[in-house]
Parts: structure tokens; C-alpha cells; sequence
């Protein structure tokens, strides 16, 4: 970090200061104490054309973190209202398994929550060495700033070189808070990860509405902290012979919480199109609302959900919890039918790691096809209805 230094020692008119700033970053107080707002560019000018030694640019010398002393891959597991752990925690297990694999390091799991203490084995299975609980009355719920306390205190007893959150909305919200107390990077939905042999994680994540795949280090700061959605890493195959140990935390001492919980609801269980093994999906090549009927009778022919692009969720003809894509959901289904789809890179975000992609368009030269796995080139509203007849 960079910034500019003001010596008021060295002022003698306040009117020569005063309109120096092309941004208006100068800011001189009634009581003649002057301050660089956030408006400054560092653009230098003031150093350069204000009144000799006033301005100074300083260069913040950067302190790198020892890496030597953090060590290891914590994944966070999220507790949901329902008291199991989200589903993406398998996923980054098995993510921060492979990465530990390589670099030789341990992969721990911290969970955070009330009565924790209930099939635990299972995530040394997935590829957990050790799991870390921090278990009291107090975290029945989750409340982020309790949460973070809790984060802040495990990070300076273990110091984790990575911590791999899920892309959820509780994560979400943790990550970043937890990120800017110690001062630390944070890559918010990475879809791929890699590690360094002197342990810097490699974090890539599409950037520019999906147009370039950004590779962000953090060389100097740990721990390193990574966000990364559902459905995007696999799972491992569990390892029924993997043990592991588990350690019960202490609360710290001083745990601050200033948000008061007055109620909480459950939202009813609704199957998202994430879990789903099969999907139609439907892009703009549907002409009006009412003949998403036909590729709805479709879905549920093949006992599969209707998702859509996000043409149609601009067009209020869906919810938008039905949205594939950079801006939707991530989606891994066994069997995905893209109807009416033209492939873009925002879309295709969504969708790459599903099994078998079906699509049905009338450009044979449209970029869906390029990651079908079979394309029927063709009119969606004569191809569907012969699909219709053929399931019976
Ligand atoms: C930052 C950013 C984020 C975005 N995020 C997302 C996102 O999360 N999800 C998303 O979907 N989009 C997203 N977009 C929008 C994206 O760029 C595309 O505009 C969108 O995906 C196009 O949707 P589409 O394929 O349904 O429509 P179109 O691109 O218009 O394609 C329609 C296709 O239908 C075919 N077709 C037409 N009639 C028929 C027919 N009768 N039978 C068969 N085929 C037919 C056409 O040949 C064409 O290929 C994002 C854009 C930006 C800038």
C-alpha cells in the first residue's frame, strides 16, 4: 500500500494547497488540519507542484508473512439451520485433500455450531486429518460476527496457510469479514485451485462477466482465504480406513457480538436445480412464456427439473433461483437438455462439469455445441414434441 503524507510543519499558506488536487483529495478543516480523502489517486501531483516537502509519497514497506510458521488447509464447515453440514464441505475436503497430497501438508476441518458431536468420522472419510469443534449454547445460531471472533481465534492458535470457505450465503458473509480483521486475501468464487510447493495458492476464477480466467496469489500475507461455490470441486470417494483426531476449542475470552437474534425461520425445503441428476434447460430460442409448458412436461418426464438462462429470469418468465451461469448457479446434473441455448461463456460457467450435455438449436454454428456432448441440430418446438412421443 502506497499513500501520501502530509507534514504541516511545512505549510505556510493554506491557499496554496487548497485547489492543488485534480481530484479534490486535499482537504483543509476549519481548525487548518489537513487531510487526504478517499479520493485520492496518488497520482503524485501534489508532491510534484505543491509547496516544497508539504506532500510526500510513502511506499508501505510490505511485512510477508513467514510461511514457515502456517501451515495446512482448513476447510470451514457450514453448520445449516437444519444442523447438518452443507454439502459443500465434502467438496472442498476433497479439493484441500488433493492439494495437501501434493505439497504434503494436513487437511483440518473446523466446525462451528451447538451439539456437534454426531457422526463425525465420516469427515475423516472424506479426506479430514484432524477436526477442530468449537461446540457451546452460544453457537447454536449463526450469527457472523460471533462467528468471525471465533474464526479470528482459531486462525491465531492453528495458523492455517489456507482456508477454503463454500460460496454460500452465510459464507458469503463470513469470508470477507474474517479476510479484512487479519488483514489477508480473499478470491471469492474460485473454480479452480492449485497449490505452490511453497504453499501459495494458485486461485482461479473467471473475471470480466466471464471473458478471462483471473490467476490471483496472495505471496506475502496468510492465511490465504478462498470462497468457492457448490457444485464446482467433487467430492472424494471415501476412504472408510482414514481416521483422524478430534479437538474440542475453548471459547476465547472475549467474544463480541452486537447484532441481537430476535427469531429465526425455516424456509421450507425446496429441491434446488444444484441437486438435481437431471435438467432441462431453457434459453431464449423458446418464443413466449406459456410454451415453457412444453419443456416443463419434458423435465418431468424424465423425472428432472426446468432451470433457464437469464434472458428468461430478465423476462420474469422464471424464479431466478432457476438461473444457470456466472450470475445464476452452478449445476453437475447426470444429464443437462440445453434447448434453445447459444453457449455463451457466462452460460457455460454453469454447466461444464455436468456429465452429458444434450443440445437443441437451429445454428449448427452456435458455441453450445462445442461442449454438447451430442447437438441436434434443430427446431426445438418440432425436436421436443418427437422426444415427447418417443418417452411415451
Ligand atoms: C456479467 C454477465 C453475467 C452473465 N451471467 C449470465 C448467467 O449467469 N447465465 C446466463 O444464462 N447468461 C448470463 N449472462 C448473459 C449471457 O451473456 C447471454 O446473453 C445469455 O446466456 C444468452 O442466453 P440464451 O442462450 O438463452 O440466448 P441467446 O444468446 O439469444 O441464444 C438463443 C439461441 O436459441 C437458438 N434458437 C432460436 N430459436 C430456436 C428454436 N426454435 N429451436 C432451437 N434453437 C433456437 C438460437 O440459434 C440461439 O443460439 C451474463 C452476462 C454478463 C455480461
Amino acid at each position: 500500500m502506497a499513500g501520501i503524507i502530509v507534514h504541516p510543519e511545512k505549510i505556510i499558506s493554506y491557499a496554496d494547497i487548497e485547489n492543488l488536487c485534480p481530484f479534490g483529495a486535499i482537504e483543509v478543516f476549519p481548525d487548518q488540519t489537513v487531510q487526504i480523502n478517499a479520493g485520492c489517486r496518488l497520482c503524485k501531483v501534489c508532491v510534484r507542484k505543491g509547496p516544497e516537502g508539504v506532500f510526500e509519497y510513502r511506499e508501505e514497506v510490505i511485512s510477508a508473512a513467514n510461511k514457515a510458521e502456517w501451515q495446512g488447509i482448513t476447510v470451514y464447515g457450514e453448520i445449516c439451520p437444519d444442523k447438518t453440514v452443507h454439502p459443500v464441505a465434502y467438496e472442498l475436503l476433497g479439493k484441500a485433500r488433493e492439494l495437501a497430497d501434493k505439497v504434503g501438508c494436513k487437511v483440518c476441518l473446523l466446525l462451528i455450531g451447538n451439539h456437534l458431536n454426531q457422526n463425525l468420522e465420516d469427515f475423516f472419510h472424506y479426506g479430514a486429518d484432524t477436526i477442530f469443534l468449537y461446540d457451546h449454547p452460544i453457537l447454536e445460531d449463526f450469527q457472523v460476527e460471533r462467528y468471525a471472533g471465533i474464526m479470528e481465534d482459531y486462525v491465531a492458535k492453528q495458523k492455517p496457510s489456507v482456508i477454503l470457505i463454500g460460496g454460500t450465503p452465510s459464507g458469503r458473509s463470513l469470508a470477507p469479514r474474517i479476510a479484512a480483521r487479519l488483514k489477508t486475501g480473499l478470491t471469492a468464487d474460485c473454480t479452480q485451485l492449485d497449490m505452490q510447493p511453497n504453499s501459495d495458492l494458485d486461485q482461479i476464477r473467471p473475471a470480466f462477466g466471464g471473458n478471462i480466467m483471473a490467476h490471483i496469489r496472495t505471496p506475502y500475507h496468510r492465511p490465504q482465504f478462498a470462497t468457492v461455490r457448490y457444485k464446482i470441486f467433487s467430492a472424494m470417494e471415501p476412504d472408510l480406513s482414514r481416521k483422524g483426531d478430534l479437538i474440542f476449542c475453548a471459547l476465547p475470552e472475549k467474544l463480541q457480538c452486537r447484532s441481537r437474534q430476535l427469531e429465526i425461520g425455516i424456509k421450507p425445503k425446496i429441491k434446488n436445480i444444484e441437486d438435481m441428476d437431471i435438467l432441462v434447460v431453457a434459453g431464449r430460442g423458446i418464443k413466449k412464456k406459456e410454451d415453457l409448458a412444453l419443456l416443463r412436461r419434458l423435465s418431468e418426464r424424465l423425472g428432472g427439473d426446468l432451470a433457464c438462462t437469464r434472458p428468461l429470469i430478465e423476462a420474469g418468465w422464471m424464479d431466478a433461483r432457476k438461473q444457470i451461469g456466472l450470475s445464476g448457479r452452478t449445476v453437475k446434473p447426470k444429464l443437462l437438455i440445453a434447448c434453445g441455448i447459444s453457449g455463451s461463456v457466462q452460460f457455460a460457467a454453469g454447466i461444464k462439469a455436468s456429465e452429458m450435455i444434450i443440445s437443441i438449436n437451429t445454428d449448427p454454428d452456435a458455441a453450445i455445441n462445442q461442449i454438447a456432448n451430442i447437438a441436434v441440430i434443430g427446431d426445438l418446438y418440432s425436436v421436443i414434441p418427437a422426444l415427447l412421443e418417443k418417452l411415451g
